[in-house]
């Protein structure tokens, strides 16, 4: 078993976005500027929006964090939407999902400008990443190819089982390595919570993404030996064993699963340290134009 080691691939690719975002500044006079806008106070959510912030100043981003109280209206929302998309200074936005109840998600998606997509949720782009067409791709989609690229991982003949078919992680994961290029190549299966006997569909992965948010889902005896297995899950738990108050468990139970894997992600340590990298990939690409003009 080898470790897929979110934190060491993280750190070296934010080096490098790190130089390429002081050049741009050299060149330009201005920072790469990341807009986040947040709505509500659910924990998780400011959790993931303050590191997504912190590590913008990491790597010499401007960044700006918009919070909004819950009861804000929808039409407000996408108002201000509508001002980030005019604005020269913002090259990315995203905003933190899950939204409340009373907005409507895909209306706001459709409102970014697909330019300034860094999540890469916009219909225009999943329908580009689809034609394997320069666009931005989801972050932690995106996470996952880098993560497999830097260890040199060759996908190509594989047969991949994705569990869970999320917009933000499942569907895009499948679209992605069923690609005709290398991370991708696959032989794609894509399922969710109607899929019948999904152990023996999860039995045949050569590499498993598992995207579900249920604390263990895969145990061993659904892995096969030498399997890849990439854990997407972020399941938080109160503990008192550590500072934060909480503890987070992945969708695989890893001292089981390890063993028979050939290579494995840590959670943490893993998959949510790669979404950060790709979200600042995709905004460093927004601001020099390189994927839209
Ligand atoms: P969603 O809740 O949007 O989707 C979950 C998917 O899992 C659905 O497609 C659902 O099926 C499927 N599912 C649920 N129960 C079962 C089951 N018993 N058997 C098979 N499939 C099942 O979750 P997300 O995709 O947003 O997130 C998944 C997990 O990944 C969460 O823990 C989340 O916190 C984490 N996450 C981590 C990120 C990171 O950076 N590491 C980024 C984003 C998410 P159906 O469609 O039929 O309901």
């Amino acid at each position: 078993m080898k470790l897929l080691d979110g934190k060491l691939v993280s750190a070296k690719i934010k080096e490098d976005i790190k130089e390429e975002s002081a050049a741009f500044l050299a060149s330009t006079g201005r920072r790469p500027h990341l807009v986040a806008i947040l709505v509500g106070n659910d924990g998780a959510s400011e959790t993931y929006v303050a590191s997504k912030m912190r590590n913008c100043e990491l790597v010499g981003f401007e960044s700006t964090n918009i919070h909004y109280p819950a009861d804000i209206s929808e039409e407000a929302l996408i108002d201000k939407i509508k001002e980030l998309n005019a604005d020269e200074r913002v090259d990315g936005m995203i905003v933190q999902l899950p939204l409340p109840k009373h907005i409507d998600p895909d209306r706001v998606t459709e409102a970014i400008d697909y330019r300034k997509d860094v999540d890469g949720f916009h219909p225009i782009n999943l329908g580009r990443m689809q034609r394997n067409l320069p666009c931005f791709i989801p972050a932690t989609p995106y996470g996952i190819l880098l993560m497999l690229e830097y260890y040199g991982i060759n996908t190509t003949g594989m047969h991949a089982v994705v569990v869970g078919r999320s917009n933000i992680v499942g569907s895009p994961m499948s679209i992605l390595l069923a690609r005709n290029t290398n991370p991708g190549n696959c032989t794609v299966t894509l399922t969710h919570s109607r899929t019948k006997n999904i152990k023996e569909e999860i039995l045949r992965a050569d590499i498993i993404v598992a995207a579900i948010g249920k604390k263990h889902f895969i145990t061993a005896d659904m892995v096969k030996e030498g399997a890849i297995v990439i854990d997407v899950g972020i399941n938080r738990e109160i503990s008192n064993e550590t500072k934060s108050g909480y503890k987070l468990y992945g969708d695989v139970d890893f001292e089981q699963v390890a063993p028979r894997s050939s290579w494995i992600t840590p959670v943490p340590g893993g998959v949510g340290l790669m979404t950060i990298v790709g979200l600042l990939k995709n905004t460093l690409e927004a601001a020099k134009k390189s994927v839209y003009n």
